[in-house]
């Protein structure tokens, strides 16, 4: 029997921040047979046959022994490939981990009675809604103020004047961009990322975790400005969600920082394998990104057709608006077909589905199961 103990025990244990905090909500994993996971955004495809291989053979003796605790071949490895310095990356367990590292080094916890522009600034996280829903969760565990901004209805970037007309603020001490933007999936130019980069003053994160599905990446806007960092991840496009590695490209100071508050074994070692592996394989990647892309137009064009509103994407996924049923009588009668999307319950997206390009034999299918939900 448990000795109990008056009142609120052991609720009141809890740190009041995280007694009321909501977690991060991820997309469904169910394991059901024939189902068709069209929800995450993970590559339809399997890693390179030498992926595979790179990890069983690591799997070995040697699994008793910590990893290589700086990642640092794979650092080597990145920095060639980014032709940048290894002090310009640091490597995270997924680029989820560094985004959580970026608030506790950036930002200032919210304190009472710190009201003056600046001391509000330096305990902002910022970012555009609809994007990435993790970033308001950091903002929150950490105890920072979020300020969110809407972007317009076509999820275009906002101009520096508009943002100026608006709550942005560009002191904040912590900037979130996803580009290509999720999920609508739409892509950001570079020159306008500059021009937003040049007038923020805080650190300021371009998540490119959907970029090799896209026309055009930011990368060089981390080694042109000091305060810029990109974040990568070999989850989505590489197909190594499960492996969780990502990294950051930035300025040896901002790198540093993030190195310093990490833990001494943040990357698992089969997952370091699994990126080294795949850094030399990139030719089988491109392969597949470029069948992503078509078979992304191809689905847009057949769901136009049908009288779908499909925004242009330049991800791996795709945000329509549909006919007939609204988005979440969509979203459950898809479900009841084994087909699963996502469906977000917030306002700006409440009347979409956002829908992952999986393998062609997948998308036939989706298509054939949309034709005759329509016709019912
Ligand atoms: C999936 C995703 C990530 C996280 O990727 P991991 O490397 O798997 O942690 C980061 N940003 C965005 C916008 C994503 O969609």
């Amino acid at each position: 029997m448990m000795a109990k103990r008056k009142g609120s025990f052991p609720d009141q244990l809890i740190r009041p921040l995280v007694r009321k905090l909501h977690g991060y909500v991820p997309g469904e994993q169910p394991n059901v047979r024939g189902l068709i996971k069209l929800n995450t955004n993970e590559n339809p495809a399997p890693p390179s046959p030498k992926v595979i291989r790179a990890i069983r053979s690591a799997a070995d003796r040697r699994l008793r022994f910590y990893p290589d605790p700086a990642a640092q071949p794979l650092r080597e490895a990145l920095a060639k490939f980014h032709c940048c310095r290894p002090e310009n990356i640091i490597i995270g367990n997924g680029s989820d981990e560094l985004l959580a590292l970026a608030t506790r080094a950036f930002v200032e916890p919210r304190q009472a009675g710190a009201t003056t522009r600046r001391q509000v600034a330096k305990q902002t996280v910022q970012y555009f809604t609809p994007s990435y829903s993790l970033y308001p969760v950091l903002a929150d565990i950490h105890g920072a103020r979020r300020n969110e901004v809407k972007l317009p209805g076509n999820f275009e970037l906002p101009a520096s004047d508009v943002l100026r007309k608006s709550n942005w603020n560009f002191s904040a001490a912590l900037t979130y961009i996803t580009t290509p933007n999720a999920p609508s999936g739409c892509g950001y130019a570079t020159r306008d990322l500059a021009k937003l980069c040049a007038a923020q003053n805080g650190v300021t994160i371009l998540d490119e975790a959907y970029v090799d599905f896209a026309d055009e990446h930011a990368l060089r806007l981390a080694k042109r400005f000091q305060h810029v960092i990109v974040s990568r991840t070999f989850s989505k496009a590489y197909s190594l969600c499960f492996q969780r590695v990502g990294y950051f490209v930035g300025h040896p100071t901002l790198i540093g920082a993030l190195d310093r508050i990490r833990d001494s074994y943040n990357v698992n070692g089969l997952g370091q394998a699994a990126a080294l592996a795949t850094l030399s394989n990139i030719g089988y990647y491109r392969k597949q990104f470029s069948r992503i892309v078509r078979l992304r137009e191809e689905t847009t064009g057949a769901l136009e057709t049908i009288g779908f509103d499909v925004l242009p994407s330049q991800a791996n996924f795709i945000f329509v608006e549909p006919a007939g049923l609204t988005a979440e009588e969509w979203f459950r009668a898809l479900r009841e077909r084994k087909i699963l999307t996502r469906w977000f319950d917030a306002s700006k997206a409440r009347n979409r589905l956002r829908i992952t390009i999986g393998t062609e034999a997948e998308m036939a299918r989706f298509l054939t199961a949309t034709r005759s939900i329509l016709r019912q």
